[in-house]
Order: C-alpha cells, then sequence, then structure tokens
C-alpha cells in the first residue's frame, strides 16, 4: 500500500506550507505540482505564445522538458536543463499557469510526470487535481481552503514583506478569478476528492493545520499496521 498524501485546494490555502512540514517531519517528498505548471508557463511564455493559442501550446509541449531536483531538501525545478526555480512566482507566470493548464497536452504531460514521481518515492504532493486524478489511491487525502479575503490577506502580507505594495482588492479579485477558472476548466478541475478531508484554514494558524494532518497521517499509518 502506498503511503502518499495529496494536498489540494485553491491557492492561498496553505497547501504548499503544509505540505512542506508534513513532508519534512515524516520524511517524505515534497512536490509542488504547481511549480511544474508554472515551469510549463515559462516554457510557453519565452516562446512567445499567447494563453488562448492552444494548438501553439499544444506543440510547445512537445518540447518542454521539464524535470525536478532537490539540493537541500529544496524542490527545483528544471526546464530544458536550467533550473527555472527563481521566476516561478513571478505574477505573469502565475497567470500564464493558470490559462495554459486547462489545456489537455499541458495535464497529460504533467499528470504522467507526477505519476512517476510517486512511483519512485513517498510523496506529499499538492495541487489541484491531485487526489482526483493523479493519485486517486492515495493512502491521505486532504482537501484544504480559506476564505476569499483570508487568501488574499496572506498574499497581501507576503507581497508586502518582500517590499511591494499590492492592492488588497486586486490581489483578491485576481484570487477568485483564478479560483473560477481552475474549478471550471472541462479537465480535471479543482474539487474536493470524495475521501479526502476538508480542512478550512481561516481561522487556523499554521501549527494547527500541520499538527491535524500529522495527526491524520499517523492515524492510519497506525491503523494500517495493524494489519486492517
Ligand atoms: O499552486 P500554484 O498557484 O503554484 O499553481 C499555479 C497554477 O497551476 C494554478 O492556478 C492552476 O491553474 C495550475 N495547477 C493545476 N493543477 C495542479 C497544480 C497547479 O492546474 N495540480
Amino acid at each position: 500500500m502506498n503511503r502518499h498524501i495529496a494536498i489540494d485546494g485553491p491557492a492561498g490555502s496553505g497547501k504548499s506550507t503544509i505540505a512542506k512540514i508534513v513532508a519534512a517531519r515524516r520524511g517524505l517528498i515534497y512536490v509542488d505540482t504547481g511549480a511544474m505548471y508554472r515551469a510549463m508557463a515559462i516554457h510557453f511564455l519565452r516562446l512567445g505564445l499567447s494563453a488562448d493559442d492552444e494548438e501553439g501550446i499544444t506543440k510547445a509541449c512537445e518540447s518542454a522538458d521539464v524535470t525536478i531536483d532537490y539540493v537541500d531538501g529544496q524542490q527545483q525545478v528544471i526546464l530544458c536543463g536550467e533550473n527555472v526555480t527563481p521566476y516561478l512566482r513571478k505574477e505573469e507566470t502565475g497567470k500564464m499557469a493558470s490559462a495554459s493548464s486547462v489545456y489537455a497536452a499541458v495535464r497529460t504531460k504533467m499528470t504522467i510526470l507526477q505519476q512517476k514521481l510517486a512511483a519512485e518515492k513517498t510523496v506529499v504532493m499538492d495541487g489541484r487535481d491531485i487526489g482526483t486524478v493523479v493519485l486517486p489511491d492515495a493512502f491521505l487525502k486532504v482537501y484544504m481552503t480559506a476564505s476569499a479575503d483570508v487568501r488574499a490577506k496572506r498574499r497581501f502580507d507576503e507581497l508586502t514583506a518582500k517590499g511591494e505594495t499590492p492592492d488588497f482588492e486586486t490581489l483578491k479579485a485576481e484570487i477568485i478569478e483564478r479560483d473560477y477558472r481552475d474549478s471550471h476548466r472541462e479537465i480535471a478541475p479543482l474539487k474536493q476528492a470524495d475521501d479526502a478531508f476538508l480542512l478550512d484554514t481561516s481561522d487556523m494558524g499554521i501549527d494547527m493545520v500541520a499538527g491535524y494532518v500529522l495527526g491524520l497521517y499517523d492515524e492510519r499509518n497506525t491503523h494500517f499496521s495493524d494489519g486492517e
């Protein structure tokens, strides 16, 4: 039986923060699938493709070689031999990732790569479709969410800490727009798997959420190592 943990949820729900903590505490490999879609987005942007050019993006998938590496336990995303990790969090990359991830060619390529990683190591994988499509048999599935206000506030604080001067309402509108696109696309939309634990983190701190997920994981491990 696999011991993978699948964590899905909308942007800003805290998935990656929690996934990293859980992976570190239980010696598992953290896989940030959003980063892979972002690397694909960089490839499309560099080729000068527009987000609505499905044909061009589909063709560009053939030349996009995305791989994952780990340096000091931190995931690095390699695009055609170049480490593009420093560029993944740019706003335009996120927008292109969200827009291009609706296409079948992009999703198929990423799903195959993610399943390959999970076949080699026990992972904590976060994304939008991990519990539903990528790892439907994951040992533990968690669906994390939080109100749009809370998620916009988290993003606002993150950017402010970096010295930027974001506009709260603009950030909130972008989050709502991305949620809509992610959950209304035809292929692998963002949704809670039937067997996922729902966790609304709006009023929870990081330690509390991490403790809850670790508790669920340990409980399942105990249960299944008892031979049940
Ligand atoms: O999680 P993150 O914001 O880095 O993801 C960037 C975009 O990649 C998301 O808005 C979503 O459209 C897409 N994505 C996806 N499936 C995943 C992970 C991310 O479609 N498993």
